[in-house]
């Protein structure tokens, strides 16, 4: 069984993103059962070498706004309880948002390794939201821009010792 990895994160931050950059061609399937898998997706996905299961946890943005933080937290936490390692995104450029803030409270009473990754870090826009986002207690963020590709090495560095 290949490893594991769950992207989680309020939406917008640019979770699929990193999802399609990873899967590439090789999405092997798209869940679209009815009910909680539906707003999953999973595909094989390499790494600069190193193959794992990748989960987006998707969907809940179609959802309405009362129903979204229940669902959010719901599919966020089974998908991180199901995973070797998770990565929590944020957006570097947008900086850290109340529901940023309450998604680390979901998380942090998780067993599972969690990697904070701040995500549009091209550039300069993101240093201060970079900043901010050592405050949520997940250490340094993993720099990235799943856009344009930066920050692989990065990301490859953090998951290693957990897959
Ligand atoms: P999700 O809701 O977390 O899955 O986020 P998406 O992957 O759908 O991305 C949300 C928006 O952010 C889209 O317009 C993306 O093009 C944009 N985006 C994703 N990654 C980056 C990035 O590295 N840099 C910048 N500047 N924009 C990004
Ligand atoms: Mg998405």
């Amino acid at each position: 069984r290949l490893p594991s990895v769950a992207i989680v994160g309020r939406p917008n931050v640019g979770k699929s993103t990193l999802f399609n950059r990873l899967v590439g061609k090789k999405l092997a399937l798209v869940d679209d059962r009815p009910g909680v898998t539906r707003d999953r997706r999973e595909g094989d996905a390499s790494l600069l070498g190193l193959d794992f299961r990748i989960v987006d946890t998707a969907g809940y943005e179609d959802h309405d706004a009362q129903s979204l933080p229940g669902r959010m937290r719901l599919q966020t936490e089974a998908a991180v309880a199901g995973a070797d390692v998770a990565l929590f995104m944020v957006d570097a450029r947008a900086g850290i948002v109340p529901l940023d803030e309450e998604i680390a409270r979901w998380l942090r009473g998780s067993t599972t390794p969690i990697v904070l990754v701040a995500n549009k870090a091209e550039g300069r826009a993101g240093e201060q939201g970079i900043l901010e986002a050592l405050a949520l207690g997940f250490g340094d963020p993993v720099q990235l821009s799943a856009e344009h590709g930066e920050g692989m090495g990065d990301l490859f560095e953090a998951l290693l010792p957990h897959l």
